[in-house]
């Protein structure tokens, strides 16, 4: 949201200014400063922000059972995941081989999602997805042992919100990022008997399909892309509270002690935890630092009102300037910023930049890339682990995955500038980032596997 800012101002001045450098310094500090307000304001925001949301039945903030998070580690056999929910979708099988052998192979394979699909019915989207995993299923390489006499079991990582009635259950409360499946065409879809999806059971129809294509196969769990990735970092590491995604949306889910929850009113577990899915991309507040190109975003999204928080962190965008073009200018190490210059001229055709614009624009992806810290020292806040305790030897370990994260270097080197900046050396040595790779689809498989139907039942 950020970068489309940027951009738009880029352009405007080019197009209007007569005199670029003096005015795009101007503009470069002034978004600097609020930049940095912005974190710290962020941070401030998010734990106020939690704690309304965890007092009422708004939609953010969803409070799960912290048995969903639950593996052994000493599951075993070959289980599978399919990662639905930002530009591409993943299917992946893990092999799994008990206490002593853990994970002992992995296999994905990455497909992107055909953008009318985003827009057209739920019911062609799965079809397209089914379709995938069943060539990948088909495609069982030496290696991985599909059990005998058992059906495949499935985690199904859908990175939207949606209402959790149980582990394999959970039903679409409305569609985020670049997905506008059936809204528009709603009426028409269900007039003409297509299925909408929202507010409908995922599993079930995501099963429905895959019987109609022949793929045999059983949904164990269904998470949020956020719990999969807290799941998968706590395989790893047992002092993981939290993760986040950072990628075409963005959301955050950690682990929370249940009494802490005013909204909970449920048993209160044995572990006394339960974990909370924020989707804090739908946090809202006229606090929030909005800026008039925020606004100008938000009015042409597919989603207008919605996911505000969501627009001023992640990578969205009407798909002009993409991730990957800002990371390869943010990283632009020639000493006239070619690749810069490049980029501006095919992407935005702004020709003919001079060096100092292009410096300015490298300047400008720094920035841009310190905002998302500040909903993370929220969560840190709101546990009390922006303070060291005397004499305790404590450890937050956050673990956080998603595009933007994961091929934009430097974001993570200015957020981490900005943890510490905002948090002191002494504080910010007990907070560990850990990039969790694949995490939300690993982790589902990792949960299907301590979630089998099949536990316990003896291999023949
Ligand atoms: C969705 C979340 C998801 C996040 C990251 C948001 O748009 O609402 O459920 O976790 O994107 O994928
Ligand atoms: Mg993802």
């Amino acid at each position: 949201g950020r970068w489309v800012r940027s951009t738009a101002i880029l352009k405007e001045f080019e197009e209007k200014c007569g005199t670029p450098i003096g005015k795009l310094r101007q503009v470069a500090d002034a978004i600097w400063w609020e930049q940095a307000q912005d974190a710290h304001q962020l941070c401030i925001l998010t734990e106020k922000l939690m704690n309304v949301y965890q007092a009422s039945q708004l939609l953010p903030c969803l409070v799960e059972p912290s048995r969903y998070l639950y593996v052994s580690r000493n599951e075993n056999g070959l289980f599978y995941a399919l990662d639905l929910g930002g530009t591409n979708f993943r299917v992946l099988r893990v092999q799994l081989g008990g206490k002593d052998r853990r994970l002992i192979s992995q296999e994905f394979d990455e497909v992107s999602i055909p953008p009318h699909l985003m827009t057209g019915t739920s019911d062609a989207l799965f079809d397209f997805i089914a379709t995938a995993l069943a060539k990948f299923v088909n495609n069982e390489a030496e290696g991985f042992h599909p059990p005998p006499v058992r059906k495949r079991e499935l985690g199904f990582t859908f990175s939207f919100p949606v209402r959790q009635l149980s582990i394999a259950l959970g039903t679409l409360i409305k569609w985020t990022k670049g997905f506008n499946v059936e809204d528009a065409l709603h009426l028409s879809c269900c007039l003409r008997g297509f299925l909408c999806l929202v507010g409908q059971d995922v599993v079930g129809e995501l099963t429905k399909v895959m019987e109609r294509i022949g793929l045999d196969m059983r949904v164990t769990v269904l998470v949020n892309d956020t719990i999969g990735t807290l799941a998968g970092g706590r395989y790893y590491n047992q002092d993981v509270i939290a993760a986040a995604i950072l990628g075409t949306g963005t959301n955050a889910a950690y682990v929370e002690s249940a009494h802490a929850i005013p909204k909970w009113h449920g048993l209160l577990p044995k572990s006394g935890e339960m974990v909370i899915n924020m989707e804090w991309g739908t946090f809202w507040s006229s606090h929030l630092p909005l800026t008039e190109y925020d606004q100008a975003l938000d009015a042409e999204s597919l989603n207008p009102g919605e996911q505000i928080f969501e627009k001023i962190i992640s990578a969205k965008n009407p798909f002009i300037l993409r991730t990957r073009d800002m990371s390869a200018m943010h990283h632009d190490m020639s000493s006239d910023l070619k690749v810069v210059g490049s980029k501006l001229k095919d992407i935005l055709e702004i020709s003919n930049t001079s060096l100092k614009i292009r410096e300015t624009i490298v300047e400008i992806c720094d920035i841009v890339a310190t905002c998302a810290a500040g909903g993370i020292l929220g969560i840190l806040k709101k546990l009390g682990r922006d303070i060291v305790k005397d004499g305790e030897n404590q450890r937050s370990v956050i673990s956080l995955d998603g595009g933007l994260f994961e091929h934009f270097t430097k974001f993570s080197t200015c957020m981490d500038g900005t943890l510490n900046e905002l948090l002191g050396d002494e504080v910010a040595e007990t907070i560990v980032i850990m990039h969790s790779n694949d995490g939300s689809g690993i982790g589902a498989s990792f949960l299907t596997a301590s979630h089998s139907q099949y536990l316990g039942v003896e291999e023949s």
